[in-house]
């Protein structure tokens, strides 16, 4: 195979070329090292350069300020569903969950474990196509936080603003739209994000804190699941995913190049609405499923008029070069997911196949 194929897969996905020439050249042997990224100590200061770089570039894109730590963990945004709630559920052993998808549902399964959660909100009866308007939330002004899911990776529906909460600390799993678009970092008390959708590889897991709720976290914990025992040692208590770490360095460099988190959003709409107005103009051929002013600009959903059709044209764009286009199996139907690395020109050969397919069929 000699062409990169247009890769829609939802994670792990698609990265900058830049990026993966970048750390190929390096993979042998880092400049003025002699030995590989893969190789050396998490302690070298070669590292501490990788890592202090990861930071920073986050810190810059996203104006993250100095009362938030940066940790780099692993377990995936997986163990951030159970990290959370151990550490800052206590002492009120309560919380809000917004849930909008099956991830959301599985934060909150794990949040159970530990103590009481309220669901504020669920759009689960309507099999989740959309987000709950703010005031459709039963929110507890009392709990340890809320928590929502930014993008949801499987609907296809994202939040357009953050939920209004009042005082109570938001949480956010933002795993799948993390750096599609500059946010309000203050406006959180905790972001995570695992890297594999919009940041990097997959093994490392992004976690944004506001420095005062590292007092929630118990002595009592087990050691990995603190945040704070994290906190205190720059994400080095174990071995980081070194790896990753050098990757999100390099993406966020890359980032900045490009012009920013800004010029990012610009072009995440603009890719967007080729897929979204292509599908609005299709004579009902192919149908989004998501509310259209919840529509995700990271995970395009939409159906075919039947199932064999949906096969059959993932079938055929396997085959031309379209990679990934299945939906969740736990969803069915379709999914181009069109992140940050994701080229526009990928989008607007996929819509040529797409009118191709629909004249043939
Ligand atoms: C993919 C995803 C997860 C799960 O991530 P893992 O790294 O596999 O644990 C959680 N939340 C959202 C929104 C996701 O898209």
């Amino acid at each position: 195979m000699e062409k990169r194929i247009y890769n829609f897969s939802a994670g792990p996905a698609i990265l900058p070329e830049e990026v993966l020439l970048e750390a190929q050249k390096d993979l042998f042997m880092l400049p003025g090292v002699g030995m590989s990224i893969l190789e050396i100590s998490h302690r070298s200061k070669t590292f501490d350069a990788i890592i202090q770089g990861a930071d920073q570039g986050l810190r810059t894109l996203l104006g993250i300020n100095d009362n938030y730590t940066i940790l780099f963990l692993q377990g995936g945004a997986t163990l951030q569903f159970s990290m959370v709630p151990l550490n800052l559920m206590p002492p009120k052993n309560k919380a809000d969950y917004i849930v909008t998808g099956g991830w959301a549902k599985k934060a909150a399964k794990e949040a159970k474990r530990v103590g009481a959660v309220n669901i504020a909100a669920s759009t689960e009866t309507e099999n989740f196509v959309r987000i709950p308007k703010q005031e459709e939330l039963k929110l507890d002004p009392d709990a340890s936080y809320v928590h929502f899911t930014s993008n949801n990776t499987l609907y296809g529906t994202e939040y357009k603003t953050e939920p209004e909460v009042g005082n109570v600390p938001l949480v956010c799993d933002a795993s799948s739209d993390f750096m599609h678009k500059k946010i309000d970092v203050n406006k959180y008390a905790l972001i995570y994000a695992g890297a594999q959708k919009n940041l990097g590889p997959a093994g490392v897991t992004v976690v944004i804190i506001r420095k005062d709720m590292l007092e929630r976290s118990s002595d009592s914990l087990h050691t990995y699941m603190n945040y704070k025992i994290h906190a205190d040692n720059g994400s080095m208590y174990n071995t980081p995913t070194t790896f990753g770490i050098y990757i999100i360095d390099l993406v966020c460099k890359h980032l900045i190049k490009l012009g920013g988190l800004d010029e990012m959003y610009k072009r995440n709409v603009e890719k967007a609405s080729v897929l979204y107005d292509y599908m609005d103009n299709s004579d009902g051929f192919y149908r989004g499923t998501a509310h259209k002013e919840d529509r995700s600009l990271m995970n395009v959903c939409f159906r075919l008029p039947n199932e064999e059709l949906e096969a059959k044209l993932i079938s055929e764009a396997t085959k031309a070069g379209f990679s990934g286009l299945k939906g969740h199996r736990s969803v069915g139907g379709l999914r181009a997911s069109i992140y940050n690395a994701f080229p526009k020109q990928g989008v607007v050969d996929l819509v040529q196949f797409m009118k191709d397919f629909k004249a043939k069929n």
